[in-house]
């Protein structure tokens, strides 16, 4: 039967992990910590499991988790999401955008995404039926073009996917410039998906400027987090959408016959963790430390280091050491250096190559420095 996504391979991900494996090489490309998470964490599922928490929990998720996930919005942002009609849990951020996409979004619509986005926005956009209106980040410095987004706006704009601490370029959305989305979205209907799964990863004193902090955004927004990022279990597969009540009376009319509910241990293991806001808190301090110690590791070698304001990635340009296109410079870079990286041409639609690869330093120290040693062989 003819493919609903022929333009879709396998994500490059899993290819270049399957690689960095095949060549024994370290593995910097898919975003995953290395490490290990906190042992509480896991004696809080535990107990949750041996307690009995091992059935359908409630469609929208453990009240106890959304409970937890309403008062740390509260605090940080200083907007409350009711828990009973604005807070659903999820099957990880994934799962989350594409359900919300899918709840909104009908063939004949228009969805603006930045590029270069996370490789499922595209996909999730197209089985939906709508069309996918790409406008460009600012090639080099990665900001909005507030110009370009206005263009892009039409009647049949439905959606815009925004990504702050963002994937792959490790820039975060200042205030101001959420500020001009606010303005530009203000006379229209434009929904919003807000992905924030690196809301814990910004460095050097900034703040996250979540969605939900400004109120012409909160009002047309899904906002995504993701457990796995900020606890490290990607595996786990668990995160939560927020979002007004009449959107999320129609996001978990799908929820619930897509997943219908998110494995119950986790989210009891989870809601009790979520108690201690210093689990959250020391994310910036943790991870700026690893940044630093990657930075400082490449600095002086031919590899130019772009900024890492936020999230958990390092894209550098390569074109001092190769004249090969990214995906070929990657490939090349697992088997001769043996460090996998994710080239950055894979966020775009067309390839569009600018000899940058993006690094994850979510990792070990141990594992940072096998791959320091082995990239200034460059
Ligand atoms: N959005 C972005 C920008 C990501 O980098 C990721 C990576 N994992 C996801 C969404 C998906 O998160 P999850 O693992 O919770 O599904
Ligand atoms: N988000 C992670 C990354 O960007 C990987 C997630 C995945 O493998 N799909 O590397």
């Amino acid at each position: 039967f003819p493919s609903k996504l022929p333009q879709v391979g396998t994500t490059i991900f899993s290819v270049m992990s399957a690689l960095a494996a095949k060549h024994g090489a370290v593995n910097l490309g898919q975003g995953f910590p290395d490490f290990a998470c906190d042992p509480a964490l896991l004696d809080a599922v535990a107990e949750a499991m041996r307690a009995g928490h091992n059935q359908y929990p409630p469609m929208p998720g453990v009240p106890a988790l959304r409970n937890a996930v309403a008062a740390k919005i509260e605090a940080l942002h200083g907007r409350r999401y009711s828990p009973d009609s604005e807070i659903t849990i999820t099957a990880g951020a994934t799962q989350a955008i594409l359900t919300a996409i899918l709840c909104c979004v009908r063939p004949g619509d228009e969805v603006i995404v930045l590029e270069p986005c996370y490789d499922s926005y595209v996909p999730n956009i197209e089985l939906a039926g709508a069309t996918v209106v790409r406008v460009p980040l600012t090639p080099g410095s990665f900001r909005p073009d507030f110009d370009r987004i206005a263009a892009a706006l039409s009647p049949r704009t439905r959606l815009l996917i925004l990504n702050s601490p963002h994937n792959p370029s490790a820039t975060i959305w200042s205030a101001a410039e959420m500020r001009r989305l606010e303005e530009l979205l203000a006379p229209t209907d434009v929904l919003l998906v807000s992905d924030e799964v690196y809301e814990h990863m910004v460095f050097d004193g900034e703040q996250h400027q979540s969605a939900a902090r400004f109120a012409g955004l909160a009002e047309r927004a899904f906002v995504v987090s993701s457990f796995g990022k900020t606890f490290h279990v990607t595996g786990w597969k668990v995160g939560t959408v927020v979002a007004p009540a009449a959107l999320t009376a129609e996001f978990r009319k799908v929820h619930q016959f897509n997943v219908f509910t998110v494995n119950t241990p986790m989210q009891h293991g989870l809601a009790q963790y979520l108690q201690e806001p210093q689990h959250y808190l020391q994310l910036p301090a943790f991870y700026q430390a690893k940044r630093d110690l990657f930075r400082a590791g490449l600095a002086g070698s031919r590899l130019k280091l772009l900024p890492s304001a936020g999230s958990y990635f390092q894209c550098v340009d390569y074109s001092a050491v190769s004249d090969l296109p990214e995906q070929a410079f990657s490939e090349w870079l697992v088997r001769e250096i043996g460090v996998a990286a994710i080239p950055v041409s894979a966020f775009y639609g067309d390839n569009f190559d600018q000899r940058l690869v993006r690094f994850c330093y979510a990792k070990r120290d141990e594992t940072l420095h096998t791959a320091l040693q082995q990239l200034r062989r460059l």
